[in-house]
């Protein structure tokens, strides 16, 4: 039976169109914890603020719900009553449902005992004490809002998002006829860091009434933890993670953080889908946060942005400093990023014949090693400490090359902004970064940037001397940017392939049902 028969022979008297070469309207439910332009911290965010749309135009209807964050709002959303009850304690607030286009919806949980806080996850460098009832609520929210959305047409796929999703597929597993519009749909849940894993101790099963059934070490125990992320993977019809060769490195003990175990028993229930970037966001020619627009045929106004880059960082502007590179780094500071890599090199690094610009923040000990630096070499590099978008598009536009020496990147998105800004970049070669870059050589032809393999500051000081070199020859660079200016990271071509992913766990689940 192929998976149209499958799903057809489901007890669902609902017409539908034959597949016959298209693939029928799906109704997905994506569930997250951050989504652009409402809430983000990093690359889920980017994620889940343009697939939703880039499914919809592929004719899907989406629906995705996260967190109603404080300062978030959902303008004209309708308001529909909300009450979770967790073990002994019930919790009241709101969804705000909010039409975005005919077929794109946003769902923001609010629950202002849970949500209106300074931080998405954490304050001061400390994990909230409660984050294991914060995102047990929001997994019970979306379901309950999938519950009683009887008017927003029938939900094909729910898709779970890391670890704050990972109840999710649990508890439909867990509870089919209580969840009942959900409980034949094809379950998916996508991996965007592994190294986040809703690790808690297992008494919150009990506190937060999950059910014993899910701390069994085929679901959710993990070392005599509760992990939501191992919950959500164990439960899914397929898994997804952000780049090919993240799923492959995952697989393995080195990159796995303990669940290679788990991944590589999925087989090819486990897919890796690079992620694409905004287009619209993130594009030279119409991007409203920069100073001057530019394209691969003209680009005068690259050097306009650099030179207010280097203004905005209090760095030297001279006709000197606008022919030497600009190295640009936006980033969380966490040891993932490599920043150790970067500082432990820095005396030689800031001897070289190139300036600096660092965004992030994070790590109080990186944050402090970066100042220090900047305080240090203040004609070589300016740091800012904080997250700020529109300087991230400065950078990107404004700086020659960019650098991610990261330790592990699942995917990655920096790069793929650069690429598209005509920005160089130099990465190492894990992940994403692996599966977007190719390295430079003598006779390379189709080279958009630069990799580095050993994760040491001696690699990372022979890279960046030989992008130094590579950048004096303007034929060879502008070579470099062009090739990299012309590569296609949108989302249309992974959207396709989570449609792929989206069949497949619909078969899955059907076969789950028929068994
Ligand atoms: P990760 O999700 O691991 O943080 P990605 O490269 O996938 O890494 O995505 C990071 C996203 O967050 C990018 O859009 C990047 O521009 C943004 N970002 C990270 N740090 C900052 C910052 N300090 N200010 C502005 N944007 C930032």
């Amino acid at each position: 039976m192929d998976w149209w028969a499958a799903a057809n022979s489901l007890n669902d008297s609902r017409p539908r169109r034959s597949p016959a070469g298209r693939t029928p309207r799906l109704g997905i439910l994506h569930v997250a914890s951050e989504a652009e332009p409402w809430a983000k911290t990093g690359g889920l965010a980017d994620v889940l603020g343009a697939l939703p749309a880039a499914l919809e135009a592929l004719g899907h209807r989406v629906t995705t719900v996260l967190p109603l964050y404080r300062g978030a709002v959902l303008p004209g959303a309708e308001r529909r009553p909300l009450s979770i009850r967790l073990g002994a304690l019930t919790w009241q607030g709101s969804l705000h449902v909010l039409a975005l286009s005919p077929g794109r919806r946003v769902v923001g949980v609010d629950v202002p005992e849970w949500f209106d806080r300074d931080g998405l996850y954490a304050s001061g460098g400390h994990d909230y004490p409660d984050n294991a009832e914060r995102f047990a609520g929001l997994a019970h929210a979306a379901l309950d809002f999938a519950q009683q959305d009887l008017d927003g047409g029938r939900i094909d796929i729910v898709h779970a998002h890391d670890w704050q999703a990972g109840l999710v597929p649990a508890l439909i597993r867990q509870q089919p006829a209580r969840w009942t519009r959900v409980a034949r749909a094809g379950l998916v849940m996508t991996i965007h860091n592994l190294a986040y894993q809703g690790l808690f101790p297992k008494e919150v099963v009990g506190r937060l009434g999950l059910g014993w059934d899910l701390f069994t070490v085929a679901l959710g125990e993990f070392w005599d933890q509760f992990s939501y992320l191992k919950c959500g993977i164990a439960s899914s019809d397929m898994v997804t993670t952000v780049s090919p060769t993240y799923a492959r490195e995952s697989t393995q003990p080195a990159l796995g953080f303990g669940f290679d175990g788990v991944l590589r028993a999925l087989g090819d229930r486990y897919v890796g889908i690079l992620n694409g970037i905004d287009t619209t966001v993130w594009d030279p020619a119409s991007d409203p946060r920069l100073p001057a627009r530019y394209s691969a045929l003209d680009l005068t106004g690259k050097q306009v942005n650099k030179r207010a880059l280097l203004d905005r960082f209090g760095l030297p502007v001279g006709d000197d400093a606008l022919a030497r590179p600009v190295i640009g780094m936006v980033s969380r500071l966490v040891s993932q990023k490599g920043f150790d890599l970067m500082l432990d090199a820095a005396d030689e690094l800031m001897a070289l014949d190139a300036t600096w610009v660092v965004l992030g923040s994070g790590d109080a000990a990186y944050e402090a090693r970066l100042q220090d630096l900047a305080r240090r070499v203040p004609s070589r590099i300016g740091v800012h400490i904080g997250f700020d978008e529109g300087l991230a598009h400065l950078i990107e536009a404004g700086a020659d090359v960019f650098l991610m020496p990261s330790r592990f990147e699942p995917c990655g998105l920096n790069q793929m902004y650069s690429l598209r800004y005509g920005t160089v970049p130099v990465v190492r070669a894990v992940g994403g970064l692996d599966d977007t870059v190719r390295p430079y050589r003598a006779r390379a032809r189709r080279a958009n940037g630069f990799k580095f393999r050993d994760a040491t500051p001696d690699a990372l000081i022979r890279t960046i001397r030989q992008v130094l070199r590579v950048h004096k020859r303007p034929e060879r660079w502008a070579a470099l940017m062009r090739e990299g200016m012309s590569d296609d990271h949108s989302w249309g071509p992974s959207a396709r392939e989570y449609v792929k992913v989206y069949r497949q766990a619909r078969y899955a689940a059907a076969l789950r049902w028929a068994d």
